[in-house]
């Protein structure tokens, strides 16, 4: 048997079903589901998907049979309405629309009122007595077919048109009379045979024939190929093309044309929302030419028309079990349903929606958390851009952090501070890009808006951390702080000018754009309580700060899965006293090392040697003094800041596990570069600035990302991380004191040999030890270790005999696996994207494929020697859903992501346990 090309729907019954989408398209699967509801439609049918898929693998020809089937459909068409395409005493018209399985509005191709000739034109005239209608369908017709099928401009038909209304000093289309549009008619064929070189078909034959090619031919038109690249529209065979009877709005008084949605999109309201307009098609509604009525108002205009209407589409909804976006035609009287499909929402609606339907009983909650896009939950959490402001778009970075942001542009973080502070000012922190001595400006800043960098660049990871606004690598911007001034586009933009920042969107527009604040429904809490009762994987939150604890928490999270310890040390004085550290570290390290050397020659020396093995002992013994006296109190000072800190934030966490990530900063991150900062290092330190400069010198690093950071640092110089064991068990112990229930995991960053691993662990034990003795108290703690480097999750099974949990850190481990630098991916992802090598910025979501196995590797290893390991993820990817759906395939026990990404990590865990309910997870 050969396939079956063409599905007929009318009179009551019809061959396809709403659950043939991926063969006939929303539409047409929908007409055919409306028509077998007993629901008015149009007569016609649909010519499938696998036509498209045939057509294009075939060198555009058609697969056999095609056109005997469409003759046949056509006939019974034909039969069915009492009229005939081409007879000009009985002219069928009929409309020839697009519709793939997803919906992919204005995308491709369209063409009403087909069929019109001069015969037809007259007939017609005749029948409904109303000439200016089918002259306004044929100059309308002439416009389609010429721009859709024929590839004829459509200004070049507008030109004229504007020409007869400026001739009439008329405005509207409408004010046109019969004459003026016969006479448009005509110039519309000239410009078509002038364009085409052919005369306009009168045949409709070959209309239809013609029509059908063009609205295949659409499908890889390049808006529709663009759209289906930006909307990540994958795996359809093609377009359907739908023929149905045209039916008229524009009529009279009696016929009118509309669309609605049997709920409010905008807020979710269980409440009839649309518009319509009386006397028009449906081209008039979306062009906005006269301004439709809301749909209330048909209940006085037509009554009867708007029971029918109320009826189908509570017929609709009850039956799709979701709201529904309805399109519809009244022809004399006579209602029409042209299209259903789900109506698309705002995330608040969709939020409401979805409750409310269990509420009624309409669907259960699995099918109410699987609505949702979690991604979109951000929309809930921040501040947005009125959706009706007029915006002007100046350039476009990477959403980095959500939110919408409007102030005045500065470009330092002392004029942030000033402004914010001294003049009240909102201010927008524009920079190359930041680093650690911005912080302060950061945190003032109502958005933050950089050049250079990607997703997890410092920008990006302490904005969202923040839960703050931030565009970021928005290369097209020129920044030159000399004149205070970044230029886009021509356009020049100065210190204090108002500009506005959408982090959802990475746009940056001129000007202040008004927001609107966000509103947290119970819907969203009954929502998220929902997704609770059915993740596996628990949800942790990145936070550094008591604020961002205590905001996870109210989030929902679980427990902190990434405290970075020396985004605490980012404030004033505290930054001064890293720096204090960092600096004067070496001298102590490489003196003490003389010493032992000059006391082990002094041990062994002779007689005659031992003066001046002293004289030097005691002169370097003396130089020892001042770098570790600097050493000293720095760290003497950063230790009760640090207990401070972490006392706050147990308290916040009360019983809930803390992973608190030892000092870990690339050194280029912490070193201060601006001379007003090496000024203040050197009046602090009482060292000249060139000495300041030098050591900043002897520090530089070429890979300062590969180079002395992470628990390199703690090999080097052991008394850092002693400081902070000594501030986590002390502050432990000062809080368990008062009733909190306190669970420090300790974790040492950028470890690759099992050996680092053990040493520090056994540094750990020690001091934790030495304190919980001093205090008389027993802390139940745990040590173990972030996985970010290739090695470790290779030799991960060695490393778990020692460690008792591991954290994946996919930041630096996708940096590692790469080799691209985390902090210029700006400069060459995007071109990799666009040239199709990289499908996504794989720090944005977890490269499944590369660093994806280093994942499963050292989960597999790992729990190979310590099967109760505790696995989580806390690079930027655990606040993503699709990374997260990874999780909770490959059994990690849980996700860790900045505060405001919470919910939607709730969400998406709870996706994915519906998605995979047999979790590997060992939880
Ligand atoms: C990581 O590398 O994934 C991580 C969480 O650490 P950081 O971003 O601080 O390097
Ligand atoms: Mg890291």
């Amino acid at each position: 048997m050969s396939p079956k090309y063409v599905y007929f729907f009318g009179n009551g019954s019809a061959e396809g079903r709403a659950d043939m989408k991926h063969l006939l398209g929303g539409k047409g699967a929908n007409l055919a589901e409306m028509t077998n509801l007993g629901i008015p439609v149009p007569p016609g049918f649909t010519i499938t998907t696998e036509v498209c898929d045939a057509y294009y693998k075939n060198n555009q020809q058609y697969p056999k049979g095609l056109s005997e089937e469409i003759e046949q459909n056509l006939s019974r068409l034909e039969k069915l309405m009492g009229a005939k395409l081409g007879d000009p005493d009985n002219p069928l018209l009929v409309s020839v629309r697009s519709g793939a399985a997803a919906s992919m509005p204005g995308m491709m191709d369209t063409v009403l009122n087909l069929g019109l000739t001069p015969d037809a034109v007259n007939r017609l005239m005749k029948k409904t007595g109303n000439e200016r209608f089918v002259w306004d369908a044929y100059r309308r017709f002439i416009t389609m077919f010429g721009d859709v099928v024929m590839g004829v401009e459509r200004h070049s038909f507008e030109e004229i048109l504007d020409k007869y209304k400026k001739k009439a000093q008329v405005k509207s289309d409408t004010e046109l009379t019969t004459d003026q549009l016969k006479k448009i008619v005509e110039e519309f064929k000239a410009v078509y045979k002038k364009k085409t070189r052919e005369n306009f078909p009168n045949d409709p034959k070959v209309q239809l024939k013609k029509a059908i090619d063009a609205v295949f031919a659409s499908w890889n038109n390049p808006r529709a190929v663009k759209y289906r690249q930006l909307y990540e529209i994958k795996g359809l065979l093609g377009t359907a093309v739908n023929v149905q009877a045209m039916v008229f709005g524009n009529m009279g008084n009696h016929s009118a044309t509309g669309v609605c949605f049997t709920r409010n999109p905008s807020t979710g309201e269980n409440k009839f929302y649309g518009e319509f307009l009386i006397n028009a098609q449906g081209e008039d509604v979306v062009a906005g030419i006269r301004t439709p009525e809301p749909i209330a108002n048909l209940e006085k205009e037509m009554p009867e028309v708007y029971k029918q209407l109320v009826k189908y589409k509570n017929i609709l909804e009850n039956h799709f079990k979701d709201v529904q976006d309805i399109e519809f035609t009244i022809q004399e009287n006579r209602l029409f349903m042209l299209q259903t499909r789900t109506g698309k929402r705002t995330t608040q609606a969709a939020v409401k929606i979805a409750v409310d339907m269990v509420k009624e009983g309409l669907i259960d909650k699995k099918t109410a958390i699987s609505r949702i896009n979690p991604n979109e939950l951000d929309q809930l959490l921040h501040p947005t851009f009125d959706p009706k402001a007029k915006k002007e778009i100046i350039a476009a970075g990477l959403p980095a952090s959500p939110g919408a942001a409007t102030g005045k542009v500065v470009f330092s973080a002392e004029d942030a501070e000033k402004w914010t502070l001294e003049k009240k000012e909102k201010v927008i922190l524009v920079r190359k890009e930041t680093s650690p001595e911005d912080i302060g400006g950061m945190h003032v800043a109502k958005g933050i808006l950089t050049t250079r960098g990607g997703m997890t660049s410092h920008a990006a990871v302490v904005a969202r951390g923040m839960g703050k606004c931030c565009v970021a690598g928005c290369g097209s911007l020129h920044v030159d702080y000399k004149t205070q001034t970044f230029k886009v586009d021509g356009k020049i933009i100065k210190r204090g000018d108002y500009i506005s920042i959408d982090g959802s969107t990475g746009e940056v527009m001129l000007g202040m754009v008004p927001t609107v604040e966000p509103g947290l429904s119970g819907d969203f809490a009954t929502l998220m309580e929902w997704a609770d009762d059915v993740r596996k994987l628990k949800i942790r939150t990145n936070a550094d700060t008591p604020t961002d604890a205590k905001k996870a928490r109210e989030l929902g999270a679980e427990g902190i899965g990434l405290c970075r310890t020396e985004h605490m040390f980012f404030g004033e004085n505290r930054i001064d006293s890293v720096r204090q550290m960092i600096l004067s570290a070496p001298d102590v390290k490489n003196l003490k090392i003389k010493i032992t050397a000059l006391e082990k020659e002094l041990a062994k020396a002779t007689n005659n040697k031992t003066d001046a093995i002293k004289k030097e002992l005691m002169q370097v013994k003396k130089e020892l003094k001042e770098p570790l006296n600097l050493y000293t109190s720095a760290l003497k000072k950063l230790l009760p800041m640090q207990r401070r800190d972490f006392e706050q934030i147990f308290t916040t966490m009360d019983g809930l596990p803390v992973t608190i990530r030892f000092l870990d900063p690339p050194l280029h991150e912490f070193l201060p570069q601006e001379e007003y900062n090496q000024k203040e290092m050197a009046r602090q330190m009482k060292i000249s600035l060139k000495e300041v400069q030098e050591k900043v010198s002897a520090l530089h690093e070429l890979n300062p990302m590969l180079g002395h950071r992470g628990c390199r640092l703690g090999i080097t110089y052991p008394e850092i991380y002693d400081m902070q064991v000594q501030a986590i068990i002390e502050a432990a112990c000062n809080v368990k004191k008062k009733g909190i229930a306190v669970y420090p995991e300790i974790m040492l960053p950028i470890i690759s040999t099992e050996q680092e691993f053990n040493l520090l662990k056994d540094n750990v034990h020690r001091i934790a030890k030495n304190v919980m003795e001093k205090k008389g108290m027993q802390i139940e703690y745990m040590v173990g270790t972030m996985i970010e480097l290739p090695r470790a999750a290779l030799i991960a099974d060695k490393i778990a005999k020692h460690a008792e949990f591991f954290s994946f850190g996919t930041n630096d481990l996708t940096q590692m696996t790469f080799g691209f630098s985390r902090d210029d991916v700006g400069s060459f992802v995007p071109d990799y994207i666009e040239k199709g090598i990289l499908e996504k910025d794989p720090f944005q979501i977890l490269d499944q494929e590369g660093t994806g196995q280093l994942v499963e590797i050292g989960i597999k290893k790992g729990r190979s020697t310590r099967p109760e390991l505790k696995v989580g993820i806390c690079g930027e990817h655990g606040g993503n859903p699709q990374t997260i759906l990874f999780c909770h395939k490959v059994g990690m026990n849980y996700v860790s992501c900045s505060p405001f990404r919470v919910p939607i990590a709730r969400l998406a865990a709870a996706q994915a346990s519906l998605q995979q309910p047999v979790s590997q997870a060992t939880v």
